[in-house]
């Protein structure tokens, strides 16, 4: 056996949470191994946020040029899938190649380790044959990887799961999508934009089932407009794949649909068996790694991204290992704080929301007021015309005067979101918010009439 190598910090992954911690703890002067089993830098630039952010605003521009007629004159427009996959490779991904992120990470001094690791007590990490001891302690951050449904016949057919979407060079001219949540219904409507025939099914009753109903029936309404059928509170009974077709089976009555392809968009799991927790006391079936606010999972082990169970967002797992490297460095700071959880679907409309649902607030017997206002009732809306579709509503905590919630759907309503991210978290007087001057005319105004429509 190799002797046993020792670093102050071991990261495990290197994801947008892992990259952060070790490169800013390197930085800081500690010896920092951080392992990555694939490439540095994680689902994020290569196979999620960053791709499809790149598709979604290339089906924007198409979308947009069908509005011209409407407005400005005639737009004749052709799809070309190969604009957008070239993008994806040359621009995001380097054609799936992490050296610049690699080179940045040992630039600031960090030790990278490729292979996959796993526990081995408290402090004490394995790769292969080799074994590192963290003096400071151990950093868990590896994400997640896409829950399969159990459907039978799905196993051992050739579907896709996001990581196909993102490297598909040709789209097919049909496909189904199982699950109707952010992931789901955002590539949805870019496929439709490129031509792609695209069936969701959904299990609950709507789309983007943990946010507003509205939210929801304004995403299916899009997506109905861009020619997708959506089946919501639809069960999946069987799949079967033969030759280049997909044939699925739903409960109840009725045809099966066929598609040339399915994408599994059921959401995202951690698998913490493989990370040998049990060496460190946790439970290895558990969902995710529970963490103080400090991030600390235990001795001389923390927890960052998607794997804490917080949120899968980028953004949530950059916010975390802000606070594991403060931690870590034995500064004092707050403990995470997730009240103001923003959180954006990049449909067209954008589709953001912070904080609780009124449903959400309800449950937690708070005494409620919210209100509903469509961005088309705004000055801009009216001037925006086609694409307007959207609103905002907000949920109230009428007892402290604060808002709680928040939606933001319209144009630009990821951008729009800000506003009232910084109102929860900061849990601005909703008296104060509506003495305060709105630039006129935005679509941000619809946030001024919405406070004065609570109820
Ligand atoms: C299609 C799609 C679109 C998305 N769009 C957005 C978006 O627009 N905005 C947003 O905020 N979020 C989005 N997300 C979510 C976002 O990608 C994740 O929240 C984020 O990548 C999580 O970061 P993380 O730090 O937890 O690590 P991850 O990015 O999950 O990376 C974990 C890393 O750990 C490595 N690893 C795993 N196990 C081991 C091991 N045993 N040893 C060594 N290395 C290991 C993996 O190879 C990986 O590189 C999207 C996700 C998907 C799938």
């Amino acid at each position: 056996m190799s002797a046993i190598e020792q670093a102050d910090v071991v990261v495990l992954g290197l994801g947008p949470g892992g990259e952060y911690v070790a490169g800013t703890l390197a930085e800081a002067g500690l010896d920092v191994v951080g392992v990555e089993a694939e490439l540095v830098g994680g689902e994020c630039p290569y196979w999620a946020c960053v791709p499809t952010k790149m598709m979604v605003r290339a089906g924007n521009l198409l979308a947009e040029a069908g509005r011209v007629s409407a407005l400005a004159g005639e737009a004749v427009v052709t799809p070309d899938w190969a604009r957008v996959a070239g993008r994806i490779r040359e621009e995001a991904t380097a054609d799936w190649n992490d050296q610049v992120a690699a080179d940045r990470f040992t630039a600031k001094g960090g030790r990278l380790v490729r292979g996959t690791g796993r526990l081995a007590g408290p402090r004490r990490v394995t790769v292969g044959d080799r074994t590192f001891e963290a003096r400071r302690g151990v950093v868990l951050a590896t994400g997640t990887r896409p829950r399969i449904t159990p459907v039978p016949g799905l196993d051992g057919t050739p579907y896709w799961t996001n990581r196909d979407a993102m490297t598909a060079k040709e789209l097919p001219a049909s496909m189904v999508v199982l699950g109707g949540g952010a992931i789901g219904v955002e590539l949805a409507q870019v496929f439709a934009r490129f031509k792609c025939a695209v069936t969701v099914i959904e299990g609950q009753d709507r789309l983007l089932a943990q946010e507003e109903p509205e939210a929801g029936e304004l995403a299916a309404d899009a997506l109905r407009a861009d020619g997708v059928t959506v089946l919501t509170g639809t069960r999946v009974r069987q799949i079967s794949h033969a030759g280049t077709e997909f044939t699925v089976r739903l409960e109840g009555e009725g045809q099966p649909l066929t598609a040339e392809r399915l994408l599994v968009a059921t959401g995202r799991h951690a698998d913490l068996t493989p990370l040998a927790v049990d060496t460190v006391g946790l439970d290895p079936s558990a969902q995710s790694v529970r963490t103080d606010g400090q991030m600390r999972a235990g001795e001389g082990l923390w927890a960052v991204g998607d794997i804490t169970g917080r949120g899968s967002f980028t953004h949530v797992s950059m916010y975390q290992a802000e606070i594991a490297v403060r931690d870590i460095l034995g500064q004092a700071g707050p403990d995470a704080d997730y009240r103001a959880l923003p959180r954006v679907t990049f449909t067209d409309p954008e589709i953001g929301a912070v904080g609780l649902t009124e449903r959400q607030a309800r449950e937690q017997g708070l005494r409620v007021r919210t209100s509903v206002v469509a961005v088309a009732s705004s000055t801009r809306g009216w001037i925006h015309g086609p694409g307007n579709e959207g609103f905002i509503k907000l949920v109230e905590d009428a007892d402290r005067g604060v808002l709680i919630g928040a939606t933001s759907a319209g144009p630009a309503g990821g951008e729009v979101l800000h506003g009232l991210n910084v109102a929860v978290h900061a849990e601005v007087p909703v008296d104060r918010l509506q003495h305060m001057i709105y630039a006129y005319p935005t679509v941000h105004r619809t946030i001024e009439a919405a406070l004065g429509a609570l109820r």
